[in-house]
């Protein structure tokens, strides 16, 4: 099949890089391309979704970039028991509006819908859920992986390749279809409380209280604040609400889900827009008109999940220069270690626009699964804020002290030699990697950077693995009339 050169960037739009784009309609297709890689054509190959990973992880400079825009289809979507088998290119946001007429949701929604089923397994991607629902791949029953020799695999949670490519990057092969158990709901609307909190000790009280009594609950917190309003935040916490809390008007259409974008950015920004100024100006007018308190208020999915896919790239407003998200957990008990980081970041001269703190629940077996128990903290700056380098990598070092790691999803910058630390399982990873690539037909602008794939070289490839057999199709699925699956802005 053939391909053409692109240029690439994840969602914060930095570091760039140059490979051939493959857009495979079937498996043969995208097995055809990794055997061709195999030969040694080519530079390394990795899979991409909607490119919502903030850096490169679905970049390969002078590689090959596998793009799942085609294979987008809901396969089938049992009503009864909630199972939905879709190919990997399947947005979130597909599987909402097949599900939601029927009473079901996804089992965890990152902060956008705009994540294809591949990446969210890849990435083992978590949601303001955590607590209650653990990650993405402890809801998916099974999926299909492409090996880098082009052979299939239908692998389960029983299976080491499962936990090796659930949170792996991309990194074990092409995952093109999967079985995920969406989660019960009774209509679409969320019932919210909010609470206006004005510390850092009062943020990690209320939200430890709310992880008892709310399935979902999130943190949007004030990173500039310093002094006694250190850490102040505005805590949202809710629930699907009942038939019975909806308003009259909505109750004839209780699953009622509207997905487009409300507004669109401006193509371009200025450079500078995001600065310490207007953030503290946004910080504190958004802190003054939260409530204290508020309770029961009806928020949509994308009011509540999804607030930033309200405006269509919005990752241009930071300017031409991008921006860095930088995320990490740290174990509960390493309290002083996220107050100390609100207390660097709010001395230093870099803005975090959206600054979100959560608690995570238990991690999964995933080896190279980001989420662990403990205080989950996001913070996105403006790449080219002076100093930032330095301040992360202090961040970075407080980590690692505190037993913590950065998520790989969103890392543009973590040294090789603190990776190793923060996942101590990637040597599990590695040797897993070595046996079913060990001709590296596999890799990424990130695996590079981080020497993710370091390994042995006299390992023999496995044995041929199941062939995989033709999905079961539970119900034949259409969207509904005027709806057609959007694929918005992977290409710079
Ligand atoms: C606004 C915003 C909010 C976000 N909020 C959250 C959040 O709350 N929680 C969270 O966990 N993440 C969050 N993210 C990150 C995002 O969920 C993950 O990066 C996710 O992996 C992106 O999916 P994608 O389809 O865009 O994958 P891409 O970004 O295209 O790729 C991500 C990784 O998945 C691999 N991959 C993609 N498809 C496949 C496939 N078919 N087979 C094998 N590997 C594949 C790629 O190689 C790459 O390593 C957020 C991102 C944005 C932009």
């Amino acid at each position: 099949m053939s391909t053409h050169a692109v240029t690439l960037t994840g969602w914060g739009r930095i570091a760039p890089s140059t490979a051939e784009l493959a857009e495979p309609a079937s498996d043969a297709e995208a097995a055809a391309l990794l055997r061709r890689a195999a030969t040694g054509q080519g530079g390394a190959v990795i899979p991409r979704g909607l490119g919502r990973s903030y850096n490169n992880a679905a970049q390969s400079a002078g590689g090959t970039v596998l793009l799942t825009r085609r294979l987008n289809r809901i396969l089938g979507l049992d009503t009864a028991t909630g199972v939905a088998v879709c190919e990997a290119g399947v947005s979130l946001e597909q599987l909402m509006v097949a599900g939601l007429p029927a009473g079901w949701f996804v089992p965890v929604s990152p902060g956008t819908r705009q994540v294809t089923i591949g990446g969210a397994i890849a990435a083992d991607v978590h949601g303001k859920n955590h607590h209650v629902a653990g990650s993405f791949a402890g809801h998916v029953r099974s999926f299909d992986l492409l090996l880098p020799d082009g052979r299939q695999r239908t692998v389960t949670p029983d299976d080491e390749l499962f936990w090796a490519t659930a949170g792996g990057m991309g990194l074990t092969g092409l995952i093109t279809r999967a079985a995920v158990q969406l989660k019960r709901v009774a209509t679409s609307l969320v019932k919210v409380d909010t609470v206006r909190t004005a510390d850092i000790d009062e943020t990690m009280a209320v939200l430890a209280e709310h992880d008892r009594r709310y399935g979902y609950t999130v943190a949007w917190s004030d990173s500039l604040a310093r002094g006694r309003g250190l850490g102040r935040s505005i805590i949202t916490s809710g629930d699907f609400a009942a038939p019975g809390d909806l308003p009259p008007a909505r109750r004839d259409d209780p699953f009622g889900f509207d997905p487009r974008a409300r507004l669109g950015a401006p193509a371009a920004f200025p450079p500078g827009l995001i600065n310490r100024y207007t953030v503290r100006v946004a910080n504190e007018a958004w802190y003054r008109k939260a409530p204290r308190l508020r309770t029961a208020e009806l928020q949509t999915i994308g009011q509540f999940f999804h607030p930033l896919d309200g405006i269509r790239n919005w990752n241009r407003v930071y300017g031409p220069g991008g921006f860095r998200q930088y995320q990490y957990v740290v174990p509960f008990g390493a309290e002083a270690a996220v107050r100390r980081s609100f207390e660097m970041v709010s001395a230093h001269p870099a803005p975090s626009f959206v600054t979100v703190l959560k608690r995570f629940g238990e991690g999964d077996q995933g080896l190279l699964s980001f989420p662990a128990p403990g205080w989950t903290l996001a913070l996105d700056f403006p790449a080219r804020t002076p100093g930032l380098g330095p301040l992360l990598d202090r961040l970075d070092d407080l980590v690692v002290r505190n037993g913590g790691r950065v998520y790989l999803a969103k890392d543009s910058r973590v040294r090789a030699s603190a990776l190793e630390e923060m996942y101590p399982r990637l040597p599990e990873f590695r040797k897993v990697r070595a046996e079913i690539d060990p001709a590296g037909v596999l890799g990424s602008d990130l695996s590079r950077r981080l020497g993710l794939l370091r390994q042995p070289r006299d390992r023999r490839a496995p044995a041929a693995g199941a062939a995989c057999p033709a999905p079961r199709i539970l119900a034949s699925y259409e969207y509904p009339t005027g709806y057609a699956p959007g694929y918005p802005t992977m290409i710079t």
